[in-house]
């Protein structure tokens, strides 16, 4: 373990260009629950039955009653951790450039990164479905359900429902910052699903160190990444930034 922190902060000393791809793993330690997996959103609730675009345009209320609320009230109070803010050390430090996630709490930003890809768009804002008008998902009145914009329109996140697209220009430029990247760094994603699953694939590709940040080992671990340092994102993330300090 010891020897793979030296490694990392070695590859990330002498790597120019950096990327990192974030899953839930890395928002678990701020009180993020995954969607996925164990203990995930998905164990209590069918997801097409609630965070499909057909449920929510069928009956908006239902849906911000069972899951948006719920979901507002975590993000709301959700601050970065040591993982989110070791990734913005890496791009004050001039390593970092792009975060490409697959999270829509919006705490890459909260912790400094400036260049943040959201496949999944991002919960912290709601948007009026009328106007496009965007309100900050924490100053929304939830007292009336579903809530509404100036206008009237009807508030929905600004996040990705099942059923819709991801973003296309979300889906080029993460495509063009893995490509270009010399150096990607997985951090508590298993990246089994799509379009996430390919940004190591084309990194490694164009010939990108990939080191991988997660509790177990995943799919990439054996055919993708360079190597795997086991444990928590905050907490790696730490060390390795101890290790990387005097090496810069
Ligand atoms: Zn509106």
């Amino acid at each position: 373990m010891d020897d793979l922190i030296k490694q990392a902060a070695g590859d990330l000393a002498a790597a120019c260009n950096v990327v990192a791809l974030t899953g839930a793993g890395i928002s678990t330690e701020s009180g993020i629950p995954p969607f996925r997996g164990k203990g995930g959103l998905w164990e209590k609730f069918d997801p097409m039955e609630i965070a499909h675009i057909d449920a929510f345009m069928k009956d908006p209320a239902r849906v911000w009653n069972l899951l948006v609320k719920e979901m507002k009230a975590i993000v709301d109070t959700a601050r970065p951790n040591d993982g989110h803010k070791g990734l913005a050390k890496l791009e004050q430090m001039g390593k970092l450039k792009t975060v490409i996630t697959q999270n829509i709490d919006g705490l890459h930003q909260a912790a400094g990164n400036t260049d943040v890809i959201e496949f999944h768009g991002n919960f912290a804002w709601q948007r009026c479905m009328d106007c496009s008008q965007k309100y900050e998902t924490r100053q929304v009145d939830i007292s009336q359900i579903p809530p509404r914009c100036r206008c009237g329109g009807i508030l929905r996140p600004d996040a990705v429902f099942f059923g819709e697209m991801i973003p296309q220009d979300a889906m080029w430029r993460s495509k063009q910052a893995a490509s270009d990247c010399d150096l990607m760094l997985v951090v508590g994603t298993s990246a089994v699903v799509q379009p996430a699953a390919l940004m190591p694939l084309f990194a490694k590709e164009t010939g990108a160190k990939i080191i991988e940040i997660n509790p177990e080992e995943t799919p990439l671990t054996v055919e993708v990444s360079d190597y795997l340092i086991k444990g928590r994102a905050g907490e790696v993330m730490n060390q390795i930034l101890q290790e990387l300090k005097p090496a810069i």
